[in-house]
């Protein structure tokens, strides 16, 4: 697989064209980013700990039967990716409440939910990713009533593979945001997990402590955010 063009560059990652369209390559870069881009930095390792991290997690969902759109990993920053067309939301899934959820309700973060949460935003930071349900997605033509069903049904799904395999290692997982889209070698099918899982997209507290080990060490100013991420990779089992 040989490397092209630079197509688009996040916040996070660069993604880079191949010589087969099907397939895409993402770089993983040093750079973190908060609160819609307003805070940004540069941390050392970032990159390469999260190419790994998320390579191993997508493999343990593709392992348990959830499509993803992670291929291989490359090298210490990059990995292979199907290229997708993306459904502009982003979904989250609550085992704990905290952040937004928390402020929104009057809700203390660490409040136990009886049963996961599921909750659509809108994919813009401009807008600052507004709260959106499941009407606005389909009037607005973002996706169809059967994406919006598979939306949920695969988050859940994901959501019981990682809940115990992050238990295991003694860890919380709160919350998280997946985004989902539809390979463009098979635009018709199924969507399939796209974009990353990392500690840059998730709460994780350590299920005794209850110490951050994920992005809000970054937002919050608490120091040591990538030995925490490296932690969390150590504590899962992912090769760093
Ligand atoms: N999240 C994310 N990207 C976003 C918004 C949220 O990865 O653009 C993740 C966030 O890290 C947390 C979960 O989704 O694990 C829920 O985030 P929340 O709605 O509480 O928003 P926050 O105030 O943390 O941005």
């Amino acid at each position: 697989m040989e490397k092209r063009q630079e197509l688009y560059k996040g916040k996070a990652k660069t993604v880079y064209a191949t010589d087969d369209p099907a397939y895409l390559i993402m770089h993983y870069r040093d750079d973190v980013s908060a609160f819609d881009g307003v805070k940004l930095a540069k941390l050392d390792k970032k990159g390469e700990t999260n190419n790994k991290i998320n390579a191993y997690v997508m493999a343990k969902l593709s392992a348990a039967g959830v499509a993803t759109h992670f291929v291989r990993l490359l090298n210490e920053r990059e990995s292979l990716v199907k290229a997708m067309k993306m459904i502009p939301v982003e979904c989250v899934v609550r085992n704990v409440c905290a952040g937004s959820m928390a402020k929104r309700y009057g809700i203390a973060e660490g409040t136990r939910l009886p049963e996961p949460i599921f909750e659509f935003f809108l994919k813009s930071d401009a807008l600052h990713d507004p709260l959106v349900n499941d009407d606005h997605i389909r009037v607005l033509g973002w996706a169809s009533v059967d994406e919006i069903a598979q939306m949920k049904t695969l988050t859940h799904r994901v959501n019981a593979v990682l809940k115990p395999l992050f238990a295991d290692a003694g860890i919380d997982l709160v919350d998280y945001k997946l985004e989902f889209g539809h390979p463009v070698a098979d635009p018709d099918g199924p969507l399939v997990l796209g974009d990353e899982f990392t500690p840059d997209g998730c709460r994780l507290w350590d299920a005794k402590t209850g110490e951050k080990l994920d992005k809000d060490r970054f937002r919050r100013d608490l120091g040591s955010v990538i030995e925490h991420y490296r932690e969390v990779g150590s504590r899962i089992g992912a090769p760093l």
